[in-house]
């Protein structure tokens, strides 16, 4: 007998797996990017030991039929790809099918699941590849996947495991990285019956980021967002002030798969220039949504690197978006500092003061053409970077005095000091500081700029932003659960749209319509659109699709993500001129403002108030130091 031979099929299973399931965090990984591909708007992830244990990964996504239950646990089966050609389009987490095939051949694997609508669920029980049994069970909408005794039966890989601890932090660190890059999704993270995370799921990236850094990091971070030839680039970049003594701390997500990038990472800390000390790196949540032809995400399963075709236009892009930030943030930080620890003292001593969060969208923000950045960009390219970023703001600014107080170049400060101090005039000297007890205290003092709504709360003085305000109400209505209130159209609107645009308003027919836009197919490749969300007003169409359908090759878009981008592009595209919030309205946010202690933004992250405090202005007039 020859001493070569083919490998059991089992064993050579085995080993396959072990290259794909590396160590706990492995499995933690492609069992969430299964819950995401399913939809799941709530996943729980419980471990045990490290994971070595136990893991458990449930979700309320749109669950497996019975018939797929075997299948699922079989290699290379998957429902997310059919052609090779779809490789070339991946969108879905995983797509090789061979996650869960890997996970069954190395632990004591249970998957149990109920498709939404059936009656009931069924479980698959597997050891070590081999299928024990498949049954009926009683169980909720969703998918639970278990994997137990990790690697019981390839003592060689358990060897290569490090500490219990050290496997927790890992899974604990992708579990932070899908919370951050889901802020639609709720997660709920446990070890050992301890909870770790706890997302609340509703969209707004600032909380995610909460969920896992804490509530600090409001105050330590500020918001970016800049986009440039199809390229977008968003997210939360730490101040200079907040650095880290590791790069552990910066999460990238292309298209919301997260990525490393080292040439991302060295474009992000370029943009901090001097400020960033040697041998520190910035911290950062960031975003690059682009089209999807133009990148190119290395598919294996475990290397999350990533080629662009252009590389140059997306570190500009990236570098850009964080120096914008980096230098607002710094013309705020003036104001800001003492204006939201004293308002915070005043709302709560919980320590949640007023966000200094900040955009930079509005394009005040001071910027300079760096001629190194320059050299690659054709000059139609440079004359469209220099509109969207006016430069000469920078050097128009009035020195920083009492007119600090609208330094925030998200504001329309006064021109000159007579008019800043006629602006802080009506406030009124108090004796006694008045707790912020509701807000029946609080007294309108006018209107500035007619746009600027000015409020008196106990010792704070808030000015209100109406068009941010009112982004934020159509945001939130459009966001809301049911049915939008539509305004039918006098002459309806036709489009055309490319073929994979059309796909995607077609598959969104129907929850475009509950967000009150009625548009149905009109040929091929054109859609007649003759109701729109009454909220709105009157609107670009046009316009107002084509913001929705901008990066629409993304197929995670397509199904989860595109209601909040509808009403992101509502808001931008709802008209500006003649907006008048009642006073209902602005009670509403005063109210929000009292109740949590933070200045709610809007959906872009600009705040929706700016708070100055009666400390503040004395300090400011020097009756006290
Ligand atoms: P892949 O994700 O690459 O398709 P997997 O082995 O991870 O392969 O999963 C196989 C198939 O099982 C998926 O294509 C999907 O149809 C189904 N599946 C796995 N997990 C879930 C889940 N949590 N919810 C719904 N379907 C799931
Ligand atoms: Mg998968």
């Amino acid at each position: 007998m020859g001493r070569i031979h083919i490998l059991d099929e089992n064993v050579a299973a085995r080993i396959a797996a072990g290259e794909v399931i590396e160590r706990p965090a492995s499995i933690v990984k492609e069992l969430v990017e299964n819950s995401i591909d399913a939809g799941a708007s709530a996943v729980s992830i419980s471990i045990e030991n490290g994971g070595l244990r136990r893991i458990q990964v449930s979700d309320n996504g749109i669950g497996i039929e019975k018939e797929d239950i075997p299948l699922t646990v079989l290699k290379h089966a998957t429902s997310k790809i059919e052609k090779s050609k779809d490789l070339e389009h991946i969108s879905s987490m995983g797509f090789r099918g061979e996650a869960l095939f890997s996970i069954a051949a190395v632990s004591m694997f249970t998957l149990r699941s109920r498709p939404k609508g059936a009656e009931t669920g069924n479980e698959v029980r597997v050891t070590g590849g081999k299928v024990d049994y498949i049954r009926e069970a009683g169980l909720p909408e969703g998918t639970t996947a278990i994997a137990e005794n990790l690697f019981f039966n390839t003592p060689a890989r358990l060897r290569f495991l490090k500490s219990v601890s050290a496997e927790t932090g890992a899974v604990s660190d992708i579990v932070s990285r899908f919370i951050l890059g889901n802020p639609s999704v709720s997660f709920r993270y446990s070890s050992n019956g301890t909870v770790i995370y706890h997302s609340p799921g509703n969209g707004r990236l600032i909380d995610a980021l909460v969920s896992v850094y804490g509530k600090d990091i409001r105050n330590n971070t500020a918001y970016a967002d800049m986009t440039f030839n199809g390229v977008r680039v968003y997210g939360y970049i730490g101040k200079h002030t907040f650095y880290q003594k590791s790069g552990r701390n910066q999460s990238l997500y292309i298209n919301g798969r997260y990525v490393r990038s080292d040439s991302i990472r060295r474009a992000a800390t370029k943009a901090y220039g001097e400020r960033m000390l040697k041998g520190t790196y910035p911290f950062y949540v960031l975003f690059i949504d682009m089209p999807f032809n133009e990148v190119d995400v290395n598919v294996h399963p475990n290397k999350m690197q990533v080629h662009f075709r252009d590389q140059g236009k997306v570190e500009y892009v990236v570098g850009e978006a964080v120096a914008r930030a980096v230098e607002g943030n710094e013309q705020t930080q003036v104001l800001d500092i003492s204006a939201a620890a004293s308002v915070s003292a005043l709302i709560d001593d919980k320590g949640e003061s007023i966000s200094s969060e900040k955009q930079n969208e509005t394009g005040h923000a001071a910027y300079d053409l760096k001629d190194d950045k320059e050299k690659d960009l054709s000059n139609e390219e440079k004359d469209i970077i220099r509109e969207l970023l006016p430069r000469e703001k920078k050097t128009d600014k009035p020195e920083i005095e009492q007119g600090s107080l609208f330094a925030d170049d998200g504001f329309a400060f006064a021109e000159n000091r007579k008019d800043r101090d006629a602006y802080a005039a009506p406030v009124k000297d108090r004796e006694e500081p008045v707790p912020l007890s509701g807000i029946s205290s609080a007294v309108y003092i006018g209107t500035a700029f007619n746009t600027y709504p000015i409020f008196e709360m106990g010792e704070v003085l808030y000015l209100i932003d109406q068009h941010a305000a009112h982004e934020r109400m159509i945001y939130d209505a459009l966001m809301a659960d049911g049915r939008v209130i539509s305004q039918q159209l006098l002459i309806p609107e036709i489009m055309t749209f490319p073929h994979d645009q059309m796909l995607v308003i077609e598959e969104n027919m129907e929850m475009l319509a509950e967000m009150g836009i009625d548009a149905e197919p009109f040929g091929n490749l054109s859609i007649r659109v003759t109701a729109v969300p009454q909220i709105v007003g009157e609107i670009n169409i046009r316009a107002f699709f084509e913001d929705i359908l901008e990066g629409a090759g993304d197929k995670r878009n397509r199904v989860r993500l595109i209601k909040d981008r509808v009403a992101r592009a509502a808001c931008k595209r709802a008209v500006k001129a003649g907006w008048k919030l009642s006073e209902d309205e602005i009670m509403n946010i005063l109210k929000e403002i009292t109740v949590s202690g933070v200045i709610p933004h809007c959906p872009h992250g600009r705040p929706l108030a700016i708070a100055i405090t009666k400390t503040d202005l004395e300090k400011g007039f020097k009756r006290i130091v």
